[in-house]
């Protein structure tokens, strides 16, 4: 991925930004945002807008939409080069980047910048998803909270606590990671996950021995547990390292970074710590962000 200085420089101007935006919203040419019709034709007066005849009630009032309807950057006041600043930062950011480091950044407001971040992890949301093959490892973890002495790395699989969030994740070795906040760590909540996010053709699904993940074998799954109980944390190909990794990452950029992430907005920091972790030896993953936002 370039650097930021190679961001600057290949995004001087709006323009040069608009131009990049519509090649990766519209790689096939520009459609109608609202029906999808490609015969729209742009409006000579008003560079990076078009009009659509197809959806519009009378033929005479086209449908008109700029490049950025429809995106995380529609009616912003913020330009484009400097949303294209914010996203290079936190795709770049192994552990995030605060709202406090990016209104340093851009001289902005705390507000607009945090408003920003947001806007940005909502758009990294997953719209091609394929379910998880190969060997897959599943576990859920607790995030947040108020107590002072959290210990992130023990897990605590009979009580998440009152005010923590739970977190259930799985992950592909050597591929995508998958997850979502539940309400409870119920037996029904788990297979419900897994059924989402793994294909049945999946070579294993590894957990540990946390009882709600006893169906799986009766679900069609080829199941092997280890027990963290009894300290048994690897068995041949069983283990569940990765998924452990991955917490762990993303217990430090939301205690080290954030400090406080709550239930509200916890989906939205998940999608930004999924998106680096699928895309991060994807070396066009600036513009495959900016085709998602
Ligand atoms: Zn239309």
């Amino acid at each position: 991925m370039m650097t930021l200085k190679q961001l600057l420089e290949t995004f001087p101007t709006e323009d040069s930004c608009k131009v990049f935006l519509t090649e990766r919203r519209w790689p096939k040419g520009v459609t109608c945002p609202r029906c999808g019709n490609s015969k729209v034709y742009a409006l000579p007066s008003r560079p990076f807008h078009w009009a659509c005849r197809a959806c519009a009630p009378k033929p005479r009032y086209p449908y008109r939409f700029s490049v950025s309807v429809g995106t995380v950057f529609e009616n912003s006041n913020v330009p484009l080069k400097t949303w294209f600043e914010v996203l290079w930062q936190m795709l770049n950011s192994k552990k995030g980047v605060s709202a406090l480091q990016i209104q340093r950044q851009i001289g902005r407001s705390y507000p607009t910048a945090w408003y920003m971040c947001h806007r940005l992890r909502a758009g990294m949301q997953d719209k091609e998803f394929q379910k998880l093959m190969g060997i897959v490892e599943v576990d859920e973890t607790y995030i947040g909270g108020k107590d002072k002495n959290r210990h992130w790395g023990k897990k605590h699989h009979v009580t998440g606590g009152a005010d923590k969030a739970t977190v259930i994740g799985a992950i592909s070795r050597k591929g995508n990671v998958v997850c979502k906040m539940i309400e409870k760590a119920d037996t029904k909540t788990l297979n419900g996950f897994v059924q989402e996010a793994i294909s049945e053709k999946v070579d294993l699904v590894a957990t540990d021995d946390a009882g709600g993940y006893r169906d799986l074998n009766r679900l069609g799954y080829r199941h092997g547990a280890v027990s963290h109980m009894t300290h048994q944390y690897v068995i041949g190909a069983v283990h569940t390292c990765n998924i452990d990794n991955f917490w762990s990452l993303l217990k430090r950029g939301i205690v080290g970074t954030y400090h406080n992430v709550s239930r509200t907005y916890l989906p939205l920091y998940l999608n930004e710590f999924v998106f680096r972790h699928n895309n991060r030896s994807n070396p066009d993953i600036f513009g495959l962000a900016i085709a998602e936002c």
